[in-house]
């Protein structure tokens, strides 16, 4: 079984002209002909190449991989029980769902509260990302759940002020720490501050740590 994929997708808005006959081993055309326009990636990466760096249309999709994994989560099943009770009495009227709590504790200290057992990952400075950020925001604030801040918001920030090559005023990256911290309660959840290379050259957590109030941050390797 060849885990290649075809050298077309909706992702880079590319296809194979012999859609039918394709070669498993490369995913080109089974006959790639001179004279093609080249509608494959290997064509258009060839006069269209940024293009096809990235999912296309950019700044207004998220991607997800088409890779067919020989093994995947539908290859389990959890087989529930309708019988007894863990981690509560097992009485009809007290194992009810308004009782299921699922609150944890993380950090060295364990004293970062999360009402629910997972944290939103870096969404960073991407259309998507700005255009629902309120929604965003708000939504895991008041669910109890931390929310990260991806990276390159302040170096795509317009507004944004670089003083000796260090950030010294992102209006973007203050708006989004506000909007999570207007809606954080009883202390649970986070505002998370990612930083990757371009980041951490240009200062961006020290930044958010000493004046925009971050407590937590993540390091992104690469
Ligand atoms: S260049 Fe044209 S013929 Fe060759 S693989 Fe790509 S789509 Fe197929």
């Amino acid at each position: 079984m060849s885990l290649t994929r075809v050298n077309a997708t909706a992702a880079t808005l590319t296809k194979n002209r012999t859609e039918g006959s394709i070669s498993p081993l490369s995913g080109m055309c089974v006959t790639c002909v001179d004279g093609c326009i080249g509608m494959c990636e290997i064509g258009k990466s060839a006069y269209r190449g940024p293009e096809v760096i990235y999912p296309q249309p950019f700044g207004i999709i998220t991607a997800a991989s088409e890779k067919d994994y020989p093994i995947d989560l539908s290859h389990f099943n959890i087989l529930g029980t309708a019988v007894g009770a863990h981690g509560i009495e097992a009485n009809s009227n007290v194992a009810i769902f308004p009782n299921v709590d699922l609150e944890v504790r993380i950090g060295k200290e364990k004293d970062i509260k999360l009402r629910l057992p997972f944290i939103i990952p870096g969404l960073g400075s991407t259309a998507v990302a700005q255009n629902n950020w309120d929604g965003l925001a708000i939504g895991s604030a008041i669910s109890g759940v931390p929310l990260t801040i991806g990276e390159n918001v302040c170096g795509m920030d317009p507004q944004s002020t670089i003083e000796d090559g260090k950030i010294v005023d992102s209006p973007e990256l203050a708006s989004r720490i506000k909007m999570y911290r207007d809606w954080q309660t009883d202390g649970y959840g986070d505002i998370i501050l990612q930083a990757n290379v371009e980041d951490t050259v240009l200062g961006v957590q020290e930044y958010g740590l000493e004046k925009l109030g971050v407590e937590t941050v993540e390091l992104k390797w690469g």
